[in-house]
């Protein structure tokens, strides 16, 4: 998708702008609300605004009415600080289709981009986006997940860590690669963490936590089978 972020937190801008380079969106940045607006006036073809509530010079809510005034065709995401019924009201009134709150992981912004791309195709509605390997199915709409057909409850960052997981089933991924999926942009964490939420993980998925296997001296991959 072609995306544009208006995120003034240059270093949040820069680590998002990569991992949604590595899935294939093509992204441009605005720093601030009047640059935001210029470029989604300018931009053909843009798919998703990811749009940041505090700006320095505009409020994002005020970006996103513009928007929907000036009958600019396009999604907006909404990245909100607090998580209040009012805040979210609030950004929905305004115009956002959708929104996460701070600090939240990168796979929270790709599940919710993946929806919005859903909506906005033609015809019939497509099924539910459910995730499957072996054992294990996470539904990402319903949030839930099974292990050999039991329910299994897990935590918000549990749930990141095995959407990535299955995400790349099949592949390694280091505990950098996925420090970087699961994990809020804002949380300093160690790769130890990494560790300590599989074993949970594992833990939790009863027999089909072996799906998970451990590649020594990189890091962890999900069996497909
Ligand atoms: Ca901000």
């Amino acid at each position: 998708m072609h995306l544009l972020l208006v995120e003034d937190d240059e270093r949040l801008a820069r680590a998002l702008t990569r991992l949604l380079e590595e899935d294939r969106h093509v992204v441009e940045h605005a720093p601030d609300g009047v640059t935001g607006l210029e470029l989604a006036a300018a931009i053909e073809g843009l798919d998703v605004v990811i749009l940041d509530v505090g700006l320095p010079d505009m409020s994002g809510l005020d970006v996103a009415r513009r928007l929907r005034r000036d009958r600019v065709d396009v999604a907006i995401l909404m990245l909100t600080a607090r998580d209040t019924v009012t805040d979210r009201v609030t950004g929905l009134d305004a115009g956002a289709d959708d929104y996460v709150v701070k600090p939240f992981a990168y796979q929270e912004v790709a599940a919710r981009l993946r929806a919005l791309a859903r909506r906005a195709e033609p015809g019939p509605r497509r099924a539910e986006p459910r995730l499957e390997a072996g054992a294990i199915t996470l539904d990402e709409t319903s949030r839930r997940v099974t292990a050999a057909g039991r329910n299994v409850d897990l935590s918000p960052r549990e749930f990141s860590l095995l959407e990535a997981l299955l995400r790349h089933a099949g592949q390694t991924l280091s505990r950098d690669q996925l420090l970087d999926l699961a994990w809020p942009f804002s949380v300093a964490v160690t790769p130890n963490a990494v560790d300590a939420y599989v074993h949970y993980l594992r833990t939790k998925l009863g027999d089909a936590g072996a799906q998970i296997e451990t590649v020594r001296g990189v890091g962890y991959r999900l069996a497909d089978a």
